[in-house]
């Protein structure tokens, strides 16, 4: 059975300092999700728990006091609205939600791929496209060694334009991309499979088409092929980044060849 577009575990609210419009917060959440007909989302915004040291300026508001604002989170017949965050592994791979606060969320996405906060997630020494491809592997790999309770933890975004962002030049993003090695994707991939993690296809990430969404998928088709499980995670920030939503999945779901089998499934409450 083909891949179904059911679920979307990757939502930011307004409470996140990057998502501008008041509009967005969970009850318009819920709504959208009952118009895209999904049965299960999570609301994932930006964390850094107080607790644990070295916060950047810009994380240091986006603690778990801070986010719990969304609490309690309104429920619809038909849709599941879960609790989690997208937290943050900073460059020396401490990671923003301590183990005391696990429990405290239904789904935990980490981005090891947000390579535009220099200083904080990478050393001004390593902004090169080669040193970008290499750190995508090297911080993958770093995380999944890490004893966390994979089983409710997704992998955000592994092909973001964040991972060589500071030009802002679509070229070196996509060069970075092409950079990544085999080796390092097979080598991270197959121990992403072997604890179960989520892998995440991220809606912003693929709105695009031809030869550039090729690249953008290339992660991926290594990620299937060593058994990795998918989650759908829109990121949307503002509701015109819920657009065009069933068309841009169903181009990623064919592309992939994505069965019901691939699909990452969170545990029931
Ligand atoms: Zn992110
Ligand atoms: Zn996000």
């Amino acid at each position: 059975m083909r891949y179904q577009i059911d679920h979307d575990y990757h939502i930011h609210s307004f409470l996140s300092s990057c998502a501008s419009d008041p509009v967005q917060d969970e009850r318009y959440i819920l709504e959208k999700a009952k118009e895209l007909g999904l049965s299960r989302i999570c609301i994932t915004d930006h964390y850094w728990d107080s607790a644990v040291p070295g916060a950047s300026k810009w994380y240091q508001p986006q603690n778990f006091e801070h986010i719990s604002k969304a609490k309690p989170l309104p429920q619809a017949e038909g849709v599941e609205f879960l609790f989690g965050c997208e937290t943050e592994l900073d460059k020396h791979m401490t990671l923003g939600c301590p183990a005391s606060r696990f429990d405290d969320f239904e789904f935990i996405i980490i981005p090891t791929t947000h390579l535009h906060m220099t200083g904080f997630t990478i050393d001004e020494a390593d902004d090169s496209i080669e040193a970008r491809a290499r750190l995508w592997g090297e911080r993958l790999l770093g995380l999944l060694e890490q004893p966390l309770p994979f089983h409710k933890i997704g992998i955000a975004h592994l092909s973001t334009c964040l991972l060589n962002w500071n030009r802002q030049s679509m070229a070196d993003y996509l060069a970075t991309l092409e950079q990544l090695s085999v080796t390092d994707m097979e080598r991270a991939f197959t121990k992403a499979a072997e604890v179960g993690c989520g892998i995440e296809l991220n809606l912003s990430d693929m709105r695009t088409a031809g030869n550039a969404l090729h690249t953008v998928l290339r992660p991926f088709y290594v990620a299937k092929a060593c058994g990795c499980k998918f989650y759908l995670g829109s990121d949307a920030h503002v509701p015109a980044e819920f657009e065009d939503y069933h068309e841009i999945y169903e181009r990623v779901i064919t592309a992939l060849d994505l069965k019901e089998s691939d699909k990452f499934h969170l545990a029931q409450r």
